[in-house]
């Protein structure tokens, strides 16, 4: 199954966040990293925090989506995540967005991510994979959904590292 995933990291080295969930995704057994996004530097949503890097990583999977979203944890756990602040900062922030055409409803798991139409900061990396692709549940694109996102300011700071 082809899965979509939303990365973002707003503190310490950002940069090498984002190489430790590539890294730790291509190690994660049943799951190929298929490419990253380019990486967008973004102002920080919910209450005054540094800014975020910003992309989307594109999945090849074998595992069913809660198996997935385990692996994603525990990729967010390796980066030593903070979870004592709602929408407060974090190291590493992994977010299932896309799980093939599946729509998943269930404790602990809404896909595709309930927010992704509402933010650019997902949406924008995400066309630049999928842009054609239609979000279950929208009976839209992903690139209808960003021309229709509320602004962001957002900058493309580069290509995926590592
Ligand atoms: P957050 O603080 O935004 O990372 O939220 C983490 C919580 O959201 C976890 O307890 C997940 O069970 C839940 N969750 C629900 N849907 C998703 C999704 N599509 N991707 C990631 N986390 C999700």
């Amino acid at each position: 199954m082809r899965a979509f995933v939303g990365v973002g990291a707003n503190l310490g080295d950002r940069w090498a966040w984002l190489a430790l969930a590539a890294r730790a995704l291509r190690a994660t057994p049943g799951v190929a990293v298929v490419r990253g996004s380019r990486v967008w530097d973004s102002a920080p949503l919910g209450p005054p925090q540094p800014r975020y890097l910003n992309a989307v990583l594109e999945l090849e999977t074998t595992l069913p989506p809660r198996a997935l979203l385990a692996a994603l944890q525990a990729v967010e756990r390796q980066a030593r995540r903070r979870r004592d602040v709602r929408w407060g900062a974090r190291t590493l922030d992994l977010d299932l967005l896309l799980f093939g055409d599946a729509v998943v409803a269930g404790p602990g798991l809404l896909v595709p991510h309930p927010e992704l139409g509402a933010r650019r900061f997902a949406l924008q990396p995400l066309a630049e994979l999928c842009g054609e692709r239609v979000v279950p549940g929208t009976g839209r694109t992903v690139a209808e959904l960003l021309a229709a996102a509320p602004a962001w300011e957002l900058r493309d700071v580069g290509g995926y590292p590592g």
